[in-house]
């Protein structure tokens, strides 16, 4: 079976500094990690390729120094790993995050399963997984906490709503984004981290992938940071003057002032 993973490098700490003049995130000097939704997938895709035979493939889309998440993916048992980075594919939205991740799976032509986390950390939209199945013009399951069964191209898995568990069954080759509730991500192994030091990392560029540079990055991005923050929360006290009528006339006025009755 060819697993896919998709792997997102994101900062490992919540002090991430923001450029007021390109409203992008400050990125330089902070230690990046795996985003940790993305160890659950890639447990996932090594556990199916123990059960069922095949390969792991991870794909990441980011840059150079992505390839330590790589390197790592490997010694957690991926048997490939693909950086996509090229200059093209900077300041991407989801969209054109899904367009470069669409591309780099037609290139890669035969998958059955393409597995992603259920969210990042640093994003946090959720939306890759979706646009990616659009994209591909396949099935999605979100949220899917248990694979129940693969049999040449039919798939049931359980996934997690609001009020319990449904059972999907569709056929493959499919997109999924699975939950923490999965499994448990194992450690490196002392083999894994060897093999991880000397593995060869592949580097596909855009000149690799057939998609215009008018539909990735930047240029492919049809939302904008216009302005980008940390939320400032303002506590304010006040002590209302006057006998208790008057305190609860004013509390009203107030209320009703904020919208708040
Ligand atoms: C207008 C705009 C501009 C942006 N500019 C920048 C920028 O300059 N620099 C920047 O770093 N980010 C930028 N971002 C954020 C960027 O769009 C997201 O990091 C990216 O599209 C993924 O979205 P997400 O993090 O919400 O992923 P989610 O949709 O939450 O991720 C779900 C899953 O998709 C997979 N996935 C997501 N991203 C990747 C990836 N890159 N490679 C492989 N798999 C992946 C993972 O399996 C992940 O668990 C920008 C976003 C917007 C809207």
């Amino acid at each position: 079976m060819n697993i896919v993973v998709c792997m997102k490098q994101v900062p490992g700490t919540t002090q991430v500094k923001i450029n007021p003049e390109t409203n992008s995130l400050v990125r330089e000097g902070i230690e990046n990690i795996i985003n940790p939704f993305d160890t659950y997938a890639l447990e996932e895709g090594v556990r199916l390729r123990e059960k069922y035979g095949g390969k792991v493939t991870v794909v990441c889309m980011g840059p150079p120094q992505a390839e330590s998440a790589l390197r790592e993916a490997i010694s957690l048992g991926a048997d490939d790993v693909i950086l996509l980075s090229d200059r093209a594919f900077a300041v991407a939205d989801t969209w054109a995050t899904a367009r470069t991740l669409s591309a780099a799976m037609k290139k890669l032509a035969s998958y059955d399963i393409i597995i992603c986390g259920r969210q990042t950390i640093d994003g946090d939209t959720g939306q890759v997984g979706p646009e990616l199945a659009e994209m591909l013009e396949v099935p999605f399951v979100a949220y899917v906490s248990n694979i129940e069964e693969i049999k040449e191209s039919y798939l049931r898995v359980r996934r997690m709503v609001e009020e319990g568990h449904e059972i999907i069954e569709t056929s493959l080759p499919t997109v999924i984004t699975v939950a923490k509730e999965i499994n448990v991500p194992r450690l490196p192994s002392l083999r894994g981290i060897m093999k991880s030091k000397n593995a060869a990392i592949t580097t596909w560029t855009i000149a690799d992938l057939n998609v215009s540079p008018d539909m990735v990055g930047l240029a492919g991005s049809s939302t904008q940071v216009i302005k980008i923050f940390f939320p400032q929360r303002v506590h304010r006290a006040e002590i209302l003057e006057g006998d208790l009528d008057t305190q609860v006339d004013t509390l009203i006025d107030r209320l009703k002032g904020a919208n708040l009755c």
